[in-house]
């Protein structure tokens, strides 16, 4: 039987997720139907799409910009989140909470929200070698994208954590929020600074900001050094990537982080486990 699934966003024509799907219903023999779905950007609009789809038989959703907030506070009031949709106060996978279907309890009523963008970071590192356990970590940026990685860094064993922010203030901000909010992450005691304080030699170095949109550069400090390099942002020419090359990192991108969360949400739908090594291959 054909499962159906679907991205939502605004704007989502770009949105390559059916073509990462399709490859994964080709390797693991599963039928599915994934659809993009443009929604009106407000809330009442998509929590009103999301009950239409999963009413009409939808198995699962995916969540894209700019609703990650808005699908977290719709599983609030529904069917519960999973401790890192949580921590990370965003949700990118939707699907029916079923303990909560076989109790009765209407449909509307049992939507569940997790979040695989951090551990499909986590992911794409192992599977490139990189060494997490035990390292030094430094995250630059404190926006969405830096906060539903914390947790799944934590947990995968690194030993130290320093959030750098143009807006130093929303990175201490985070990192009491996170705190707050998860008791392993108040015992890492995370390191904060400006982006042009960040000095010193790290393991890994993520870039996390969305400023490669604007096609400007971030102030490295010259004392700031790191074994690998990771920009979140995919596509060719990034300068952070450049930048950590020129002096001997290696280096990646985040097309694989943007595979890993989408394999993840594809595992929680359907029970199948993807080998995305094959499916970047093939990409
Ligand atoms: P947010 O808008 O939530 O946060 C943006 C961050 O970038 C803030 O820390 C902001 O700093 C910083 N920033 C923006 N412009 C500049 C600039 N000119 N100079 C310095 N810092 C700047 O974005 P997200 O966290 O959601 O996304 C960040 C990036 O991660 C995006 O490029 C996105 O495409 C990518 N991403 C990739 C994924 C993947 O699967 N590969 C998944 C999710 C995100 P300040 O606080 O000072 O404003």
């Amino acid at each position: 039987m054909i499962q159906h699934f679907i991205v939502i966003g605004n704007p989502i024509a770009h949105s390559k997720s059916p073509e990462i799907h399709s490859l994964f219903a080709a390797q693991t023999g599963v039928e599915i139907n994934y659809q993009r779905q443009y929604c009106p950007d407000d809330a009442a609009s998509f929590t009103a799409v999301i009950e239409a789809f999963f009413k009409g038989g939808g198995v699962g959703a995916n969540v894209t910009v700019p609703f990650k907030q808005v699908a977290y506070e719709c599983c609030v009031a529904r069917g519960g989140l999973s401790e890192h949709a949580k921590v990370a106060g965003a949700v990118n996978t939707l699907l029916l909470n079923k303990a909560l279907l076989k109790n009765g309890i209407p449909i509307a009523e049992a939507i569940y929200g997790d979040n695989t963008d951090g551990q499909g970071l986590v992911n794409h590192m192992t599977s490139l070698g990189w060494p997490l356990k035990d390292a030094r970590v430094a995250i630059i940026g404190a926006g969405g994208a830096a906060r539903g990685v914390i947790l799944p860094f934590i947990e995968a064993g690194i030993a130290e954590l320093t959030l750098a922010n143009r807006t130093v203030s929303k990175a201490k901000d985070l990192v009491s929020e996170l705190s707050a909010a998860s008791e392993i992450i108040a015992q890492q005691q995370i390191k904060t600074c400006t982006t042009e304080e960040l000095e010193g030699e790290f393991d890994i170095i993520i870039n996390a900001t969305s400023i490669g949109l604007s096609g400007a550069t971030l102030p490295l400090s010259d004392q700031l050094d790191g074994h690998y390099a990771y920009d979140m942002m995919y596509g060719r020419n990034l300068p952070f990537l450049q930048h950590f090359a020129a002096r001997g990192a290696q280096v990646s991108d985040g097309y694989g982080m943007l595979i890993g969360q989408a394999a993840l949400s594809f595992e929680r739908w359907t029970g199948h486990a993807i080998d995305v090594a094959v499916i970047t291959d093939a990409l």
